[in-house]
């Protein structure tokens, strides 16, 4: 599901070609881009191209390192998924709007339509027209919205699905990063704790650590079960 968005998105963005990228790009680390210009089979200046259109969105980010024989800077590319899903709900709301203004107007509005060619009118410019089709002559027939209605209430009934879908998608990959970032600090705060002890100089530079919270938690142990009484 999480692929199938963000491959939704990078083609919204950069379009079909660019398609391929989502594979390439990780959500947890960053990736070379002359690798991913590589295994894409396009140039660097096209990668460089799709990335830059998606970063515009905020969808991925980077980091640059200088190459210190050349001079110049290659970038490392890491895919943004929170953001990216974001951005896909957006546009699902957006279609969700339009699709409610197009039922409304189904609903309150009359349309009539030729039955020789086929063309579609509103009540205002079929008046106009003096309900007569400019092309053939014949008579404008009423246009029944009922199985219009029907198909928008379905597509609205799909979109507002998908909705859930990536609101869910959005709250488990949230979680899943939360997950992965805890294990990280406790790992850094231990490597900087022994290098503290063999530098104590550096004290200074510790980092901003949270108190350690106080082992007495008298208030849950208070909570008491009351027994039952036996009979
Ligand atoms: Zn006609």
């Amino acid at each position: 599901m999480l692929k199938k968005i963000l491959r939704e998105v990078v083609v919204i963005i950069a379009g079909k070609q660019a398609e391929g990228i989502v594979d390439l790009l990780d959500s947890n680390q960053h990736v070379n881009e002359f690798l991913i210009a590589k295994k894409l089979n396009i140039t660097i200046n096209q990668t460089r191209n799709i990335l830059y259109k998606i970063s515009d969105q905020g969808l991925v980010s980077f980091v640059r390192k200088k190459d210190k024989k050349k001079g110049w800077y290659t970038y490392f590319w890491k895919i943004e998924p929170i953001k990216a899903m974001e951005f896909y709900r957006n546009e699902l709301l957006s279609k969700i709007s339009q699709m409610n203004n197009q039922i409304k107007n189904r609903e309150t509005r009359q349309f009539y339509y030729c039955p020789l060619c086929h063309m579609e009118i509103n009540e205002e410019n079929a008046l106009l027209k003096d309900f007569t089709c400019p092309e053939c002559g014949n008579i404008f027939v009423l246009l029944d919205n009922a199985p219009i209605l029907n198909d928008l209430r379905k597509g609205l009934g799909k979109l507002q699905i998908e909705l859930n879908e990536v609101d869910l998608e959005i709250k488990s990959e949230t979680e899943r990063l939360a997950n992965v970032k805890k294990p990280k600090k406790k790992e850094v705060k231990k490597k900087k704790h022994v290098e503290h002890k063999k530098t104590p100089a550096k004290k200074g530079k510790l980092p901003k650590s949270k108190p350690k919270p106080h082992k007495r938690t008298p208030a849950k142990k208070v909570k008491k079960v009351k027994p039952k009484k036996k009979r």
